[in-house]
């Protein structure tokens, strides 16, 4: 019998049987090479021994404990490491379940700071087309991307969503990357204008742009003039890393190489690694003592935050991109995918852009590399490289999107850190093969 949900396709999906370093073994004993790491999750591979270790070990201490009544060591330890490599001035943690979950925290958390503060006609967000902040009706309604907004329209949180910052198709002729991001930073300037900025918590973003895009950074200079304008009018800037953060970038967090902090910040994915479901929602000392000087505490709570067993994997999984120098590896095994990719596909007819940092690139399909003009949605190109993908041995990641009114397709690639240029050899001959 089959009881469970499907997802994406009628088709039953083969039977995960066991993890082996990068690779994935299904039930009929067939290997896939994890070329995206799940959704950019398994960030140490599939079978890493201290996180396993870790989990065997709380369950035997304790697995629960509700977190109304008590904390974790295992809690207390991941959150001061967090704060110990987390952006200067975050300097609070809130524990959660998973990247919607964190979401959701985060939109409250802003929204409560501005009641605190006697600020209640402060109601709406701000955020970017072409985003994924998760599937919860909060965190959809933040999302841009059309496709899974529109069947669940009205949505509800009042949130509009200027441009993305997307050079590839966002620069005009002639234009700087500079000079292109100032300008799609400022549509935030003139939305607050035509919205009130006094209505308004807060401007969420990813860093570098996931699923809905595949791995695209702004340009230089975007999200410092970004927080500009945030500080000009008093608005937070919530930033969503539960993608591109805890490494996969090549630093801890990705706003790092965006030279901006900002006042919230959500993690996920791969803070489990994959071996527990574990997010979080960090702020600045600043936020919380609002909370504190108001009502005292935030007023939000899920029966499993902070889970003991999720905390003791995730503590290790921190341990090892910090100290333990996985972060540096995806750093450089980054470069080498990047490199990789360039050569595979840099001269092919139907790929307009390889983009990305770290152990997160993407590769955008076009119909035609000099117009950049996208396959038709009929097509479906996308799920037919997925298939060939999965049929080759290799999982990644191909997405289609609407980028400003035009469809397009993009495959993400995020294998885990652990990969040997060997293995990223074998992916590439397996992603030429589907392709
Ligand atoms: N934010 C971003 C940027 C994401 O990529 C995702 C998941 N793809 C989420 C939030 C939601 O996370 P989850 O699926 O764990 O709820």
């Amino acid at each position: 019998m089959n009881h469970i949900f499907p997802r994406h396709t009628k088709a039953r999906p083969p039977i995960a049987a066991k993890g082996d370093g990068a690779y994935i073994i299904d039930t009929s004993g067939k290997r896939y090479l994890d070329g995206s790491g799940g959704a950019a999750v398994s960030c140490l591979g599939h079978s890493d021994p201290d996180v396993i270790n870790a989990i065997k070990g709380q369950a035997d201490q304790i697995a629960f404990a509700h977190t109304g009544f008590f904390t974790s060591e295992p809690a207390e330890r991941l959150a001061d490491r967090l704060v110990a490599h987390a952006p200067k001035g975050i300097d609070r943690v809130y524990l959660v379940s998973g990247g919607s979950e964190a979401v959701e925290a985060a939109l409250k958390l802003a929204r409560q700071y501005f009641l605190e503060r006697g600020e209640p006609q402060r109601t709406r967000f701000i955020a970017r087309r072409q985003s994924y902040h998760g599937n919860t009706l909060g965190a959809l309604s933040t999302g841009g991307n059309a496709w899974r907004r529109e069947p669940f329209a009205p949505l509800m949180i009042d949130t509009s969503h200027i441009s993305p910052c997307y050079d590839y198709r966002g620069r005009e002729d002639g234009e700087t990357p500079e000079a292109y991001g100032q300008r799609v930073a400022d549509e935030l300037e003139g939305e607050l204008q035509r919205l009130g900025p006094e209505t308004v918590i807060a401007f969420v973003a990813e860093p570098v742009v996931g699923a809905t895009a595949g791995a695209v950074p702004a340009v230089p200079g975007y999200f410092k003039r970004i927080r500009e304008i945030c500080d000009r009018h008093g608005i937070l800037l919530i930033l969503d890393e539960v993608m591109c953060g805890m490494g996969r970038t090549g630093t801890l967090f990705a706003c790092e190489q965006d030279d901006v902090t900002p006042d919230i910040v959500t993690i996920a994915k791969g803070l489990g690694a994959g071996y527990q479901p574990v997010g979080a929602m960090l702020c600045s000392s600043a936020i919380y003592a609002a909370i504190e000087a108001g009502s005292g505490f935030f007023q939000h709570g899920h029966t499993y935050i902070g889970h003991p067993m999720a905390c003791a994997a995730a503590d290790v999984v921190v341990q090892k991109l910090t100290d333990g120098g996985m972060t540096d590896r995806a750093a450089r095994m980054g470069d080498v995918l990047n490199t990789a990719l360039h050569d595979a596909f840099g001269q092919h007819p139907n790929v307009g852009d390889i983009r990305g940092r770290g152990m997160f690139r993407g590769l955008e399909l076009v119909a035609d590399r000099d117009t950049k003009e996208p396959f038709g949605p009929g097509l479906g190109l996308h799920k037919a490289l997925k298939a060939a993908a999965f049929e080759a041995g290799l999982i990644c990641y191909p997405m289609g999107g609407t980028i400003d009114g035009r469809r397009g397709d993009h495959v993400l690639l995020a294998p885990p850190f652990i990969v040997t240029e060997d293995q990223i050899g074998e992916l590439m001959d397996k992603l030429s093969t589907a392709m």
